[in-house]
């Protein structure tokens, strides 16, 4: 075994926020950092082009290849559960969508104990992240490390699918991202010059030539090293071999919402029954940590089109040569496009309220109705994925044995909660609805998925458990909070009872925001840096 000194801190991966950390962390040329990072370069073609997210998203190559444990609710499948591993993370697989939530989930934070995660807190962190040309620069960044740029296309159904959404009631929202939601338009991309702009394009590569910061890739980290109750380094395999760092100050885990809490099981950090269950001897007792689990669950209601092509026939030859010419020439056309397009934010609740439901609409179908993970359709198609918002079911995040390399158990319980059944239902009925307004309905031949035979309330919670999906947004199984059972402290975003260690990425949100969980991510991680670095002085 190996082991190297002389590191201030040491991050475990380098995904979403580890890349804003290891940017963050080393600005000022004190401290010195090494970012270990269980996967390999972010170099394959296939995660620069935006379209590759479909290819991308299952590849064994540049994931970790989990699968959701199968429960009843949603008919005993074992649903892919994909994340990154790969320089950025899943920032380096990603849908692309740059969605903040709404003001109020974070006014739920604080409810739940996360104060100084209230809107006006962490508002400035939104802004420091991005670069958002034409937006309100009282609520948008304007010199951010994050491109958040507009579709490169405009499809006629996707202004069928807004006019559709303003004859029901709903606005044409032109910007999505100042905390109030409501509304319909179009998505904003984390894109650049028709290119993915992960997290490792906007923080890490800059950052690489800095003196103080190190960045081994394969390099899997095993376990925690602890002396007593302080985190003192980290174990970790590369090349086949052993090897343990340490670092002076601090051990930060940015390992996701998966392996942050699997981590610290293995490192004796969590419940002791389970670890006993396991053999692992406890360092500290912490039954909330895999513990809280929460992700969004989609459904997708498509459409046969007519009066209007899709792009369905541009993915196919001979369109699809045009396509690749007009992408590398121009880096525009289906390849530069996001699977979602055009969005809608609404409620469904029948007492009204906060927008409960996201919709994802694509101009294109997919085989067996698997918006963006299978290929398109030969005939013209549109799709529109429905998820609810904020999910009350709650699952857990537990080590299946005491073998860092097996994966661990991830049972997100999808549809547990009568609730969320409900208001999926309700997102369906809604899509129909939509799908028969004026502007939409002259493009509808016929609903393709699950068909209009499909209709009855059982029908359609049959149809939401069988065939529906993670929209990849696992979070809060390190939640932060002030009461016991919350492993780490909003305030410092350590573990508690611990010294030495803090989770920054995903894991630690409270609860889910209303949308996809990235841009909440990053700006986690951009609060976390600032909370370091007061602390490293
Ligand atoms: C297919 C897919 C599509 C998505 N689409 C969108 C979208 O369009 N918009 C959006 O907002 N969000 C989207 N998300 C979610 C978003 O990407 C995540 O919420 C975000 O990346 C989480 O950041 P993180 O830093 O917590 O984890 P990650 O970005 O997953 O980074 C964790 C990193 O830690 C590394 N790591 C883990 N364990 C170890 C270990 N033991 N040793 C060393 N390294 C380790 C991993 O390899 C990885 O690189 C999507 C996610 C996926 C997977």
């Amino acid at each position: 075994m190996s082991a190297s000194a002389g590191w201030d801190t040491i991050i475990v991966g380098a995904g979403a926020a580890g890349c804003v950390l290891a940017n963050r962390l080393t600005a000022s040329g004190r401290h010195k950092v090494l970012v270990l990072e269980a996967g390999g370069p972010d170099n394959r073609l296939w995660i620069k082009v935006p379209a590759g997210f479909t290819r991308t998203m299952l590849d064994p190559a540049v994931g970790w290849g989990y699968e959701n444990a199968p429960a009843p609710e949603t008919a005993d499948r074992a649903i892919p559960c994909p994340r990154g591993r790969v320089i950025g993370g899943s920032s380096s697989i990603n849908g692309h969508l740059y969605v903040r939530g709404q003001a109020d989930d974070y006014a739920d934070w604080v409810a739940q104990g996360a104060s100084g995660w209230g809107w006006d807190d962490v508002l400035p962190y939104f802004r420091r992240a991005e670069t958002r040309a034409g937006g309100d620069a009282t609520v948008r960044g304007v010199e951010g490390p994050l491109q958040v740029t507009d579709p490169r296309m405009q499809h006629p159904l996707c202004e069928a699918f807004i006019s559709g959404m303003q004859s029901l009631g709903e606005p044409r929202n032109p910007d999505y991202n100042r905390g109030d939601q409501r509304g319909a338009g179009y998505y904003q991309y984390l894109m650049q010059n028709g290119r993915r702009w992960s997290a490792a394009d906007a923080y890490l590569r800059p950052a690489l030539s800095r003196p103080n910061l190190a960045i081994h890739t394969h390099a899997h980290v095993t376990r925690v090293v602890f002396e007593g109750q302080r985190a003192v380094g980290v174990e970790y395999r590369q090349g086949g071999a052993l090897h343990v760092a340490r670092a002076a100050s601090e051990v930060i885990l940015a390992g996701g919402a998966i392996n942050s809490p699997q981590l610290l099981q293995l490192s004796g950090v969590g419940n002791p029954a389970l670890l006993a269950q396991h053999g692992i001897g406890v360092v500290h007792a912490a039954p909330g940590v895999g513990e809280n689990l929460v992700d969004h669950y989609a459904v997708r209601v498509a459409s046969r089109v007519r009066g209007v092509g899709s792009l369905n026939e541009r993915t196919h030859f001979p369109r699809l040569v045009l396509e690749v010419l007009k992408y590398m020439v121009a880096r525009r056309g289906v390849l530069a496009s996001a699977v979602a397009h055009a969005y809608g934010f609404v409620c469904v609740a029948p007492e009204g309220g906060r927008p409960d439901l996201q919709l994802l609409f694509a101009p294109a179908s997919f085989q067996g109705g698997k918006m963006g993970r299978a290929k398109m359709e030969t005939a013209p198609g549109m799709t529109c994925g429905v998820q609810q918002l904020r999910p009350l079911s709650r699952g857990h995040v537990r080590i299946r044995s005491a073998d860092p390399f097996a994966s661990p158990v991830i049972q997100p319980n999808y549809l547990k909660h009568e609730a969320d059944v409900a208001t999926l239902i309700a997102g369906i009925r809604f899509m129909r609805k939509l799908y028969a307004s004026t502007p939409l309905a002259r493009h509808v031949a016929h609903e393709s998925w699950p068909g209009a035979d499909v209709a009855s309330d059982a029908q359609l919670v049959e149809f939401a458990r069988t065939t529906g999906a993670t929209v990849y947004h696992p979070v809060g199984s390190c939640r932060m909070g002030s009461d016991a059972d919350a492993p780490v402290d909003a305030q410092t975003l350590r573990v508690k009872g611990l010294a030495g260690l803090r989770v920054i990425d995903a894991s630690v949100m409270p609860s889910m925001v209303s949308g996809n969980t990235y841009a909440t991510t990053i700006m986690i991680a951009e609060k976390g840096a600032d909370l370091v670095l007061a602390d490293q002085g």
